[in-house]
């Protein structure tokens, strides 16, 4: 049976979802899961997910409901996210049945150069951390244009309000928890470089309390202006005199409360380059997958691309039969495959046909040659065209942050949307008096080629921008909304996305189940990075079949997604547990 009309047999009783939605009476904003009917909010924080449940509640729609919730995740979640950082929005519009997208990606200096990262006194490229702690790390930041655009387009509510919202949060303050302890104390030492950075995250030298409230007046006090003055204030007035200062003189702290290995570099973004900031609007990457159509972010991610031909790949290889672990074993050489290719072919600038080539089925086909179902590639595999097995050089990474946020709303629009600094903290500086961090995006350039002989689709160049994982996904059945999933996690971001939909897809679970199953990611690395309890239930037999584990990872990812039922229901599903639980909730709850 083809996947979609299986898929088309499914009510919410077979979905095996019902008994495990929360009370009718509930919220839910505390829970992982919710069920029902009106719209549907899934993000990491109670809060954010509160405030695009009321948008929902009183008329507003999935753009509305997602900005409010961005907006309150800037405040909140102020090391994953925030108006100094970009993303990508990937927009499902109902009415006129079509995904778009925007990309609001940082963008780099128009001085910027491939050497931007070579330091010029050794001619070597930097260290990760000096490029991240430093001026030259920040690219031009896009959440707000985002913001603007998708309200402007699509919402019906203005952007000024899902700010005025925010800032009241910001003002009341919120509570430490461990997560945001464990960011803050994970990053005491670059946050102690900067006194702006330090009195809002470090009070009295040290990470705050479990529990203590956190508030950020000037945070609230630059939202209200935005709200007021338009984003214009933020790309070419005042807000944007404080973050070119911020950028080229580096506020570090006369009296660092704790040292730093590293100078702390200048760096070169100008106002002109503010000025000149604008979203794009690629089309949405397409794949078909067994009769569903996956939806993604095209360049200057490499999410839509890399999900959609690891999906093609899966697609060409015998599964239907398959055992969960055969499954696995292709999930993770087909999540490689795609790697090296991602590696070789995809950064802002790809042309459209090679994007094209790669997600196109025949690609797929001669990719998936290359796999053999009883044993392994070695890793790192080389990209294609063809399927050589001989190993090539890996690429490197770096990064486990960002955030993502699911929305849907009772007209069947949906929104997927990923946003990020890039590093937890960003390039560790509050702007001062502005109450908001800035991005250290440009490190997700490479600093030097990584495919040998062969050009580097990643490197930097003027007003570029840097490539992303990010992969916010809609997946569409018979041209109807059935899933939206996202994810947080650097590079992660795309085997998190892959995995939760070969779990909804393949293996038979529901979508809570999907989101919550152990994971493991095959970058095209000698070893496979796991969670532990991934490592229990398959490394024996994964190893057997060739398969290298490496270190493991404590927890890979923090997704959110919504399912849609035949019944026209919703299923809202955040982490239960990674990155201390995430918040679903639903307008109209079932019981
Ligand atoms: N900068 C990363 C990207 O765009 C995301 C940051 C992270 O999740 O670590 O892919």
């Amino acid at each position: 049976m083809r996947l979609l009309s299986a898929l088309a047999a499914l009510s919410l009783t077979t979905l095996g979802v019902v008994a495990a939605a929360p009370p009718a009476t509930a919220q839910n904003q505390g829970s992982s899961t919710a069920v029902g009917y009106g719209g549907a909010v899934a993000t990491v924080d109670a809060t954010a997910t509160a405030a695009g449940i009321e948008v929902l509640r009183r008329g507003g729609n999935a753009v509305d409901a997602a900005i409010a919730a961005a907006a309150t995740l800037g405040v909140t979640e102020p090391f994953a996210n925030g108006i100094g950082g970009g993303g990508f929005f990937v927009y499902y519009d109902a009415r006129r049945r079509q995904v778009f997208t925007i990309d609001g990606r940082e963008t780099g200096p128009a001085t910027m150069t491939p050497t931007y990262f070579i330091d010029p006194a050794t001619a070597k490229p930097y260290a990760f951390d000096e490029a991240r702690v430093s001026g030259l790390s920040v690219g031009v930041p896009g959440t707000l244009a985002t913001w603007e655009a998708a309200a402007r387009q699509w919402g019906t509510r203005s952007l000024a309000s899902a700010l005025n919202r925010a800032a009241r949060v910001a003002d009341r303050g919120y509570r430490v928890d461990a997560e945001f302890r464990r960011q803050v104390t994970d990053n005491a030492a670059v946050f102690a470089q900067f006194d702006a950075t330090r009195e809002l995250y470090l009070p009295g030298g040290a990470p705050p309390a479990l529990g203590a409230t956190i508030r950020n007046p000037d945070l609230a006090d630059t939202y209200r202006l935005i709200a007021r003055r338009g984003t214009d204030v933020f790309y070419r007035g005042e807000v944007a005199a404080d973050l070119l200062r911020t950028v080229r003189t580096p506020p570090v702290s006369a009296h660092p409360a704790a040292p730093w290995a590293y100078p702390i570099r200048p760096g070169v973004l100008t106002a002109a380059d503010l000025a000149r900031y604008r979203v794009r609007h690629p089309a949405p990457t397409r794949s078909d997958y067994r009769g569903l159509t996956v939806y993604g972010m095209s360049t200057p991610s490499s999410g839509g691309t890399a999900v959609g031909e690891a999906l093609n790949i899966l697609e060409a290889s015998p599964l239907t039969s398959a055992s969960t672990l055969d499954k696995l074993h292709h999930y993770l050489e087909a999540s490689a495959l795609a790697f090296a290719d991602r590696g070789r072919y995809v950064g802002a600038d790809t042309p459209q046909p090679v994007l094209r080539r790669l997600l196109s089925d025949s690609w797929a086909r001669q990719r998936a040659c290359a796999i053999d179902p009883h044993r392994a590639l070695v890793k790192p595999v080389p990209p294609g065209p063809g399927c050589a097995t001989a190993p090539a050089d890996a690429a490197p990474d770096k990064g486990m942050s960002t955030t993502n946020l699911t929305v849907a709303d009772r007209w069947g629009n949906v929104v997927e949307y990923t946003l990020t600094l890039e590093q937890f903290g960003g390039n560790g500086m509050v702007v001062p008096g502005r109450g908001f961090m800035l991005n250290n995006e440009l490190t997700d350039f490479n600093f030097t080629g990584t495919q040998g002989d062969a050009a580097d689709p990643n490197l930097p160049g003027p007003g570029k921008r840097p490539r992303s994982s990010m992969s916010p996904t809609i997946v569409l059945a018979g041209g109807k909304p059935y899933l939206a999933v996202g994810a947080p996690g650097g590079s992660t971001i795309i085997t998190t996305v892959l995995q939760i939909l070969l779990n909804r897809l393949e293996l038979g679970m529901t979508l809570p189940q999907a989101v919550a199953a152990p994971r493991a990611t095959q970058r095209n690395t000698a070893g496979i990075q796991a969670e532990p309890a991934f490592r229990t239930a398959y490394g024996p037999e994964l190893t057997a079949r060739g398969h290298v584990f490496g270190p493991d990872a404590p927890e890979i990812g923090a997704a959110t997604a919504i399912e849609f039922t035949r019944d026209g229901a919703q299923v809202a599903v955040a982490e239960p547990v990674r990155r201390g639980s995430g918040s679903a909730a639903v307008v109209h709850p079932i019981g």
